[in-house]
């Protein structure tokens, strides 16, 4: 059984204060993008769940029950009490630790992925709890389009947002580290109040995302942690620099980074940013993708 899972981008995030928990509350509009992970479940040999990775980033990618398809399986074995054990194989694309949430889209594809090889007709419900408890943007990945996350990410409202975004992604050398951005946002000192309100999504970003028009999506793309991202790799400046010169509509480090996100006009303009940003050395790999797309599906 296969499943395709879609990265996702934020194109607009607000953090809160940290809670006892030590965890920032969220208010983010996610958008899901035609970049997918591939996750197969094949029976496995020996009643154990294993997994190989090929593609993007495979060789910092875990093998152990760290892997988040593998503690995806394992959830899902364990709630149906299914003792067969499976061989998961994912080929990746999405960048790993680059803002894009690829360990939960390969969380949620096997989900889905199990689910079908094992027979165990989870309803939909079902598996957005176990998505739920496997991480803040599991869930996401597994519904897709767009959506604005509040809580830590993980409680969804749909969004109502007309019209397709062409995307230009500039991938770094190395990903960042999301525990390691959020401390440095709070080392920057955030001007948080701790009984300040809930943060909240910005209403100029939902009017753009209601109208369709990508010039105003550009202008209202906006992320809290891109502060925190750009000291800890002060050579992005320079990517999201040449994205302005290359009259992007608008430019953003995805969640906690470091992929730099480009908005374009349409196809063509998404070509002239892709064929600059590959030229200039300033990024490993240029890749494009549209969205909203769907959230992980099977494919077989
Ligand atoms: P976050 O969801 O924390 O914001 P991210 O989207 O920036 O993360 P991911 O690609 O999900 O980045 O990787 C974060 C870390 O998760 C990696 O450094 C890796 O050690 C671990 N990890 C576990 N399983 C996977 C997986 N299947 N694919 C990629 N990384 C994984």
């Amino acid at each position: 059984m296969t499943a395709r899972a879609p990265a996702k981008i934020n194109l607009g995030l607000r953090v809160g204060a940290p809670g006892s928990d030590g965890y920032h509350p969220l208010a983010t509009v996610y958008q899901a993008i035609a970049l997918y992970d591939e996750v197969k479940a094949r029976p496995s040999p020996d009643g154990t769940i294993t997994v190989a990775v090929t593609g993007e980033g495979r060789d910092v990618v875990p093998l152990d029950q760290t892997n988040l398809a593998v503690r995806a399986a394992e959830m899902l074995a364990n709630r149906f009490a299914v003792h067969s054990g499976v061989a998961l194989s994912i080929h990746k694309t999405i960048a790993v630790a680059g803002g894009l949430a690829g360990g939960s889209a390969d969380a949620a594809g096997a989900l889905l992925a199990c689910d079908a090889l094992w027979g165990t007709n989870a309803t939909r419900d079902e598996l957005v709890t176990l998505a739920t408890s496997l991480g803040s943007d599991v869930p996401f990945c597994l519904t897709g389009g767009m959506a604005v996350g509040t809580g830590r990410g993980e409680q969804l409202t749909s969004v109502l947002a007309r019209g397709t975004y062409e995307w230009v992604l500039a991938f770094a050398d190395t990903g960042l580290s999301t525990p390691a951005v959020y401390a440095e946002y709070d080392r920057l000192g955030p001007d948080h109040d701790a009984n300040a309100p809930a943060p909240v999504v910005s209403e100029p970003l939902m009017t753009a995302l209601r109208s369709g028009d990508p010039y105003a999506v550009g202008r209202a793309l906006h992320n809290d942690l891109q502060r925190a991202a750009l000291r800890l790799r002060p050579a992005l400046r320079h990517t999201l620099a040449l994205g302005d010169e290359l009259k992007a509509l608008g430019t953003l480090i995805s969640g906690s980074g470091p992929t730099c996100v480009f908005l374009a006009a349409d196809e063509d303009h998404a070509v002239d940013i892709a064929v600059g940003l590959a030229s200039s050395g300033t990024c490993r790999l240029v890749q494009r993708a549209s969205g909203p797309v769907h959230g992980a599906r099977l494919v077989t």
